[in-house]
């Protein structure tokens, strides 16, 4: 969990000082502080999601991203009890009366907030207090600061929502069946299956890693996606992951050596040419 609480106050005591200045500082703050929400969410996400997954980087898209791709409830409030006894070894699968007559001890609360929300008002900071007006004509003048009286409307919305967050006890990893796979770097990557999709591409959660894989929904299956690259020295068949050719520009290359005979194998992207030869009967 992070701690916002020597950010709130230091928030509050930048809207107490009621400066120009004092109240630019305090929106970064805030700003700040919308970016830690999201992103500690992210963190927590990272056994179930890869760098690459997010195509997105301001924070409300990467918790709309979450919420898609890793956990449905990433941004919804619930509590989470454990009972205070365990299900006897061997009993028959519990009712929902079973559930209802146990006695629960509440383990913490993760509260919820609107991505969308959270987003406008890191937006809306930034305009207000992040840049000044440009002048629309020679008479107006170019101010050192943004509207004061803007800024801290702004910032006392933001403030009461990062202090309802703040008082969250817990955040969840995230609830449901869970499959998973190694890949062949070795890290084992997880997903929810309720938000797989049939034919989804799942990037490896190693930021160091190329390999990507589809899901193959009928079976439950990852495939690896390859090239199949045939040496032209000795015909050995290699592979290299998709990903390797796929984020290759127009003016790079890539090469490896052929695993039969050793001889260096280059792989580049190459406009070709493609025209439709009329036949004599057409002509
Ligand atoms: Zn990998
Ligand atoms: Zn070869």
């Amino acid at each position: 969990m992070i701690n916002l609480e020597p950010t709130i106050s230091q928030i509050e005591k930048l809207l107490r000082e009621n400066t120009a200045a004092s109240v630019t500082y305090a929106a970064l703050e805030c700003r700040l502080a919308i970016e830690r929400i999201c992103y500690e969410r992210l963190r927590l996400a990272h056994d179930y999601i890869s760098h690459e997954d997010l195509r997105k980087w301001q924070p409300s898209d990467i918790v709309k991203t979450l919420i898609q791709e890793f956990d449905s409830k990433a941004a919804e409030t619930f509590t989470l009890s454990i009972a205070r006894e365990p299900m006897p070894e061997g009993s028959p699968p519990p009712t929902r009366e079973d559930y209802e007559a146990k006695e629960w001890i509440p383990l913490g609360t993760q509260v919820g907030f609107a991505p969308n929300k959270l987003g406008k008002l890191w937006n809306g900071l930034a305009k207000l207090a992040l840049h000044i007006e440009i002048p629309t004509s020679k008479d107006a003048a170019v101010n050192q600061y943004g509207d004061i009286q803007a800024i801290k409307s702004k910032v006392t919305q933001a403030l009461a929502e990062i202090k309802r967050i703040s008082e969250g006890t817990l955040m969840s990893s995230g609830m449901g069946e869970e499959v998973s796979f190694e890949c062949s770097c070795g890290s084992r990557n997880k997903r929810r299956l309720e938000l797989l999709k049939d034919g989804q591409t799942i990037n490896c959660i190693n930021p160091d890693c190329n390999e990507s894989y589809d899901y193959v929904q009928s079976d439950m299956s990852f495939g690896r996606r390859t090239f199949d690259i045939i040496c032209r020295a000795c015909g050995t068949s290699c592979d290299i992951p998709k990903r390797m050719v796929e984020k290759l520009k127009t003016d790079q290359h890539i090469h490896f050596d052929c695993e039969g005979c050793r001889e260096a194998i280059y792989v580049s992207w190459r406009p070709t040419q493609a025209q439709r030869t009329k036949s004599p009967a057409e002509a």
